[in-house]
């Protein structure tokens, strides 16, 4: 089995004050909540943007930053559980002044200008995150343990 069934739990809607990291902010809601499976929805802007892609080749993440204030166009996401904790997995689409678009990897580092979020809790089986041979990563495992 590949996937597991879950119910809905709380919906959180939220705002993220200026000058905090995106990421790292969403993640201490999720810990400080003890919110374990969900998702995650926000706009608004950042100061700056830190990005990653994954080298599927090299199997390692390269990041690259973007500054002089960025509109969040989306950042959607979801948080499981890795290393016992819960952890949030976002990517996100900001754009310039001119409109341009850049996206990737949410990584650590982004900082909020304003931002307002939406995380829906799921109740259920905890989604963790093991390390995946085939591709580097580390991936829901949602084997069945029998
Ligand atoms: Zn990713």
């Amino acid at each position: 089995m590949s996937f597991e069934s879950y119910d809905p739990g709380r919906i959180l809607m939220g705002r993220i004050p200026k000058g905090a990291d995106l990421l790292g902010f969403l993640t201490g809601v999720c810990a400080g909540e003890n919110i374990r499976a969900g998702t995650i929805e926000a706009l608004g802007a950042v100061e700056m943007a830190r990005l990653g892609f994954y080298d599927q080749r090299r199997k390692v993440y390269t990041h690259y930053e973007v500054g002089g204030g960025l509109e969040i166009l989306s950042l959607t996401g979801n948080i499981s559980v890795k290393d016992g904790a819960p952890f949030v997995h976002a990517h996100a689409i900001f754009c310039d002044a001119s409109g341009a678009a850049m996206g990737g990897h949410l990584m650590e580092g982004a900082v909020v200008f304003a931002c307002e979020y939406v995380i829906r809790e799921l109740k259920g089986k905890e989604p963790v995150r093991d390390f995946d041979t085939d591709t580097g990563l580390m991936l829901w495992n949602f084997k069945k343990e029998d």
